[in-house]
């Protein structure tokens, strides 16, 4: 089945769910950064997790809403960054694609080997109109499902469970992706928290319920037989929406010495740079840089008429 994402509320909207199958999604993103086994895991997770968190943002009439994921952790994979939409697109990228770490004593994947057990992880959430949300905890596991779980609750106030999951094939293809998050809201009592909580553990890895057949819609009415109802399902994807106009603002956002050395460089031009989310080249003249090093020195980063 192609990638997608369910939400659904159950128990009378005292629980939130958002369940994904993103395989082809990381796939693709396996295929843009050609990253070990081990850090298309970590990119694949912090992606998923990313388009879940989406589930919790409201449709806004102003810009398009979006979740940004940041995990700096001190591990070999450097910075992971993830951007997702409630449009059911995502883009994510690694510092190191190529870094890696022993396998787990069970043989699975040693995430937290490449992600880090320390440093910190951000959530920016973009509503769309307003003021961004931005929550930073630290890192606690560096498996991030966990990381998550533990953001949602000291940050948001919200008892949540998250898991991720990305098997990848012993020939470096993603096999299976995805990710269910289970949110508790106001009005569960204890008991019915610890049951929910032992549901969800009786589920076990979604890869390996996915590798059985069991999509997002199964494990949603696995977990709520009745009392559920679905509030919709969108496709899932990777894209991203970089443009030459985009480049030019993150020119300006790396500030004059950074643009000056560009163009020190290669003075003739043109320079060439690579956008971090999607490989896409950009060519920048150096005419185009010098009108950068203006701007920037005039304290303007704004969008000017282009
Ligand atoms: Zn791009």
């Amino acid at each position: 089945m192609a990638d997608h994402m369910i939400r659904a509320m159950a128990w009378g909207g005292r629980v939130r769910v958002a369940a994904c199958d993103t395989t082809a999604t990381v796939e693709e993103l396996r295929r843009i950064h050609d990253p070990s086994p081990v850090s298309t895991a970590a990119v694949g997770r912090i992606a998923t997790g990313a388009l879940l968190i989406t589930s919790m943002l409201e449709k806004a009439t102003g810009r398009e809403p979006m979740v940004t994921i940041e995990i700096d952790g001190d591990g070999p994979a450097g910075k992971l960054l993830a951007t997702a939409s409630p449009k059911g697109w995502v883009r994510a990228m690694v510092a190191n694609p190529l870094a890696t770490a022993d396998p787990k004593v069970n043989g699975k994947l040693n995430v937290a080997g490449v992600v880090g057990t320390s440093g910190e992880l951000v959530v920016t959430r973009d509503p769309g109109i307003g003021e961004p949300y931005r929550g930073v905890v630290p890192l606690v596991s560096g498996e991030i499902a966990q990381d998550l779980a533990r953001y949602l609750l000291d940050s948001e106030q919200i008892p949540s469970a998250v898991l991720l999951g990305v098997h990848v094939v012993p020939a470096g293809r993603v096999g299976h992706a995805g990710g269910l998050m289970v949110q508790l809201l106001p009005g569960v009592s204890d008991e019915q928290a610890e049951e929910l909580s032992s549901r969800v553990r009786g589920l076990g890895a979604v890869t390996s319920q996915m590798a059985a057949g069991a999509g997002p819609m199964a494990w949603i009415e696995s977990l709520f037989a009745k009392d559920l109802t679905v509030l919709g399902e969108i496709p899932v994807r990777f894209y991203c929406g970089c443009s030459e106009r985009r480049v030019e603002t993150a020119l300006m956002l790396l500030g004059a010495d950074e643009v000056r050395s560009m163009i020190e460089d290669n003075p003739d031009g043109p320079t060439l740079l690579s956008c971090g989310f999607c490989r896409k080249e950009y060519s920048v003249s150096t005419a185009d840089l010098r009108r950068v090093l203006r701007s920037v020195a005039a304290g303007g980063a704004d969008d000017g008429p282009n």
